[in-house]
């Protein structure tokens, strides 16, 4: 299905036609119609399914259409993280270049100066704000923000809000709001407490529901069966053969991450780290220099594990399993965005074996288990049931030993040197800055590798030649845009 199948707004045709958008997703072919009426919706959607654009469009859509306030926020959308309020705002940005849409992001951050531009920018009305629920319901509790106009409420992750221990502070937002809105949910999972949150928020729900979380099919997996010890000589041999551009290593505690990310960089890999210990700031900056590949590998917690829009990640490397079968999937669907190809290699220890075990019956594949270099020793047996013994058996031996040195030498891809040392706050920079986009197009502004200063204005970008007026909605006749669903 087209994008022109449905009765989109001019302003909405150009902005995908702008952002080269033309075919829908699955989820965007299910769930527009029914968001274009109006109806609450229940979406069960993995990131990388095109969701983002599914809720994005009916609202702005229904916005351009006119109706609704003017100098009053229109629209809420939670998401857990920071980085995927972002990168929302990031597409949002994208969509509304052509339109008089405005919107800021409230995330958080301990920065003064961001706090300043939220405020602003909440006072001026923007239509849509893009929010983390703590920071919101900072907001909310300094009675910064005025809720009363909301038409539309939007919360994506909404799995993951509940993970992270929100759904009191969704509630309290909840309330905040008019009874008479639109409320969409989009989560990868179903568990108990989202239908829970689901009946509490929602209205008479339509539910979409994509085939269960499963990895993309562009994803080629491989495990690697192993002693912890072999871990980074197993890494090693890797790259001994290929680049270690565009990569993304996971781990699941943040000391191991600055741990392995320190001794990648004394082993000549260009590596930045990410994890909650860092600055907004901090964070902003790892992920422009990874954008604009001023390092190849980002050695991350599952902070990056969802909502990281980078549609060029070669490799997804998992140094642990996840415990969590989603966060699996999660962590792999970094790469192969978009119908494109990668490759998801994840390093199995002794004790992580009957947690793989586990992802591999929830995905309903045998994960490939590749050889290990035969210099790195006995590997063990892959006996995720049973009593592994450790180094009782030798997996993948072929025999090639000078092929594969395991020794870090040999990486004809790889860029060493000018970097920062281990712990060194990697310098911004005027090179990377000059390697923006000198004209802005939509394109780029969803892609931007650094947040644009939101919260400064409301955008008021330039108008469009159908750029409709817009009267009050709520006390307007006909008009209210919600009435017929609830
Ligand atoms: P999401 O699941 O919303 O994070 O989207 C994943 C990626 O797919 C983003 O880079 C979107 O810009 C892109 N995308 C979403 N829908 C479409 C579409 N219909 N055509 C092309 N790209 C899309």
């Amino acid at each position: 299905m087209y994008f022109t199948d449905f009765d989109f707004e001019d302003e909405v045709l150009d902005a995908l036609d702008a952002m080269r958008f033309e075919k829908c997703t699955p989820i965007q072919e299910q769930t527009l119609e029914p968001l274009m009426e109006g109806r609450d919706l229940i979406g069960v959607a993995q990131t990388g399914t095109g969701k983002t654009a599914a809720y994005l469009l009916p609202v702005l859509n229904k916005l351009c259409q006119g109706g609704y306030p003017e100098d009053s926020i229109n629209c809420i959308i939670m998401a857990p993280t920071r980085e995927l309020a972002q990168q929302i705002d990031r597409q949002l940005e994208g969509f509304t270049y052509f339109m008089n849409v405005s919107s800021v992001a409230v995330y958080g951050g301990n920065d003064g100066q961001r706090y300043e531009q939220e405020l602003r920018g909440m006072a001026r009305g923007a239509d849509i704000i893009v929010a983390t629920p703590g920071r919101l319901i900072s907001h909310i509790n300094l009675g910064n923000i005025d809720l009363s106009k909301v038409s539309f409420f939007i919360l994506d992750e909404a799995d993951r809000m509940l993970d992270m221990g929100f759904y009191s502070d969704i509630m309290t937002i909840a309330k905040q709001l008019p009874k008479e809105r639109q409320t969409m949910l989009f989560s990868a999972t179903m568990p108990e407490e989202i239908r829970k949150l689901a009946g509490d928020i929602l209205t008479d729900p339509v539910q979409i529901t994509l085939a269960l979380a499963k990895p993309a099919d562009g994803i080629t997996q491989q495990a690697y069966i192993c002693h912890e010890g072999q871990k980074l000589g197993i890494l090693n041999s890797i790259f001994d053969n290929e680049s270690s551009e565009r990569v993304i290593l996971f781990a699941s505690r943040k000391t191991k991450v600055k741990e392995i990310s320190h001794t990648l960089k004394k082993h000549g890999f260009n590596v930045g780290e990410m994890h909650s210990d860092l600055s907004q700031s901090e964070r902003d900056e790892i992920m422009f220099q990874y954008k604009s590949r001023k390092i190849d590998m980002i050695v991350a917690t599952d902070i990056l594990a969802r909502g990281i829009d980078i549609d060029d990640i070669r490799i997804v490397i998992n140094y642990d399993v996840p415990r969590d079968c989603d966060d699996y999937i999660h962590r792999i669907g970094r790469t192969a965005r978009a119908g494109t190809k990668g490759r998801a290699i994840t390093l199995v220890n002794v004790e992580d074996q009957e947690y793989f075990k586990r992802i591999e019956d929830f995905i309903e594949q045998d994960v490939p288990k590749m050889e290990i270099p035969p210099t790195l020793g006995e590997a063990p047996a892959y006996e995720p049931k049973g009593k592994q013994k450790g180094g009782s058996k030798r997996r993948g031996n072929n025999g090639n030993k000078e092929k594969r040195g395991g020794n870090g030498r040999n990486r004809n891809n790889r860029k060493r040197g000018g970097k920062p040392a281990g712990g060194e706050k990697p310098q911004a920079t005027k090179a990377a800055n000059s390697e923006k986009p000198k004209e802005k197009s939509p394109i780029a502004a969803s892609q931007e590798g650094t947040p644009k200063q939101q919260g400064d204005k409301p955008k008021r970008r330039r108008p469009h030649h159908r750029n409709k007026k817009r009267g009050n909605a709520k006390g307007g006749e006909g008009a209210a845009p919600m009435a017929d669903n609830k």
